[in-house]
């Protein structure tokens, strides 16, 4: 057998250490590329989100280097992708490769579907006990660390004298920390890391605006899908905070969905006077994190969407009001294969130039 899958933020690295430690074959795809959009865009329905496309490449690319299984997520209750993974199967097959597909039903399985799912990944006579470290080690232990690198990395950014430096440790870090396959390799390897980050020089002045990143959870997460948008907006003084991180996402969906318990109820409540109902996708975090980010002291939103996404697009319609009645900032992104990003970089610019206007005038007009 030969695993591949699709990529979504940093989870390439604990599914490479879990398949390279029980001795399973794994296709890591390449890095999502100019080339896996073009693949991707080639296959699908013209109207289809963004994701669909860039995943659906990385598929491609991962049974071309061989792989006869594919790993995928679905179910119902879900937006378009709840059918991805069935209409990426039915394309990859007319496309002449053979392999088999599993898909884990997260809403359904959660946390014991997910041990169940990779006990059976990995042959299906592993002891539960070793299952039960291996997802420790994966989600909270290896993936914990690639978003804390992520979010010290949006820190230093913007007050780094040396431009470049910290993306530069940022982009070492996922081989080094999927060849940790113990915790005592994992505590070195983060150890290093942040002592990397740490001795980065900083520029003692600097006072960044500040930036909240949120809207669709994979266009948010994926560099190549949102262009870079939080090293473009690092480079040019601001400090960046994501709204969305997978190990978040594992701990509602994969956890707190077990227990009767879910979403963050402040959110809902902060979306309720705008959204009364889950339109599915995040359009209610969109909404609702919108409002307590601007509680937060937060000096702009970047609201990132994928074309046709039709919960973003209902965030997106609510958000004018949002803006007016909460006095924020709120740049909407929207982006497909046609976004370019000279033309992203020019809105970031006055973007920032706003929210660097406001802060000055901030002490006359008591608001920020
Ligand atoms: S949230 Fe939007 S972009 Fe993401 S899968 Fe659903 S419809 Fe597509």
């Amino acid at each position: 057998m030969k695993v591949t899958f699709p990529h979504c933020g940093s989870a390439w690295v604990p599914l490479k250490t879990l398949f390279d430690k029980h001795g399973v074959g794994c296709v890591v795809p390449p890095p999502t590329s100019k080339r896996t959009l073009t693949l991707g865009v080639a296959h699908s329905p013209e109207w289809m989100c963004l994701p669909y496309k860039v995943l659906l490449g990385n598929l491609i690319e991962g049974l071309e280097l061989g792989a006869d299984t594919v790993i995928n997520v679905g179910g119902p209750n879900l937006c378009r992708l709840g059918c991805y993974a069935r209409l990426q199967e039915q394309t990859l097959r007319s496309m002449g490769f053979n392999f088999e597909m599993v898909i884990f039903d997260w809403q359904e399985q959660q946390i014991l579907g997910l041990a169940k799912f990779i006990r059976r990944l990995l042959g299906g006579d592993k002891p539960w006990t070793q299952i039960a470290r291996d997802i420790r080690h994966g989600i909270f232990g290896q993936l914990r660390l690639m978003e804390e690198l992520e979010q010290r990395v949006h820190w230093v950014r913007p007050r780094e004298s040396e431009k470049g430096a910290a993306s530069k440790v940022c982009r070492s870090a996922g081989d080094r920390v999927a060849a940790a396959h113990t915790p005592e390799e994992l505590k070195r390897v983060r150890g290093e890391l942040f002592s990397e980050l740490d001795s980065i020089p900083l520029d003692p002045q600097a006072q960044p605006p500040r930036v909240k990143l949120l809207g669709e959870f994979f266009v948010a997460i994926d560099p190549f899908c949102n262009m870079d948008i939080e090293e473009e907006l690092g480079k040019r003084g601001v400090e960046v905070t994501r709204a969305a991180y997978l190990t978040e996402w594992a701990k509602i969906w994969l956890l707190l969905q077990a227990v009767g318990l879910g979403h963050d109820h402040k959110v809902k409540k902060a979306a309720s006077p705008y959204l009364s109902r889950d339109v599915s996708g995040d359009a209610m975090q969109s909404v609702g994190e919108t409002i307590l980010h601007r509680k937060e002291g937060f000096d702009g939103i970047i609201h990132i969407m994928p074309f046709t996404c039709l919960p973003e697009i209902i965030a997106q319609n609510i958000m004018p009001k949002v803006t007016k009645e909460h006095q924020i900032p709120v740049l909407t992104v929207i982006v497909d294969e046609q976004t370019n990003k000279a033309a992203l970089i020019t809105r970031l610019e006055a973007f920032v130039d706003l929210m660097e206007r406001r802060r000055r005038h901030a002490p006359l007009t008591g608001q920020r």
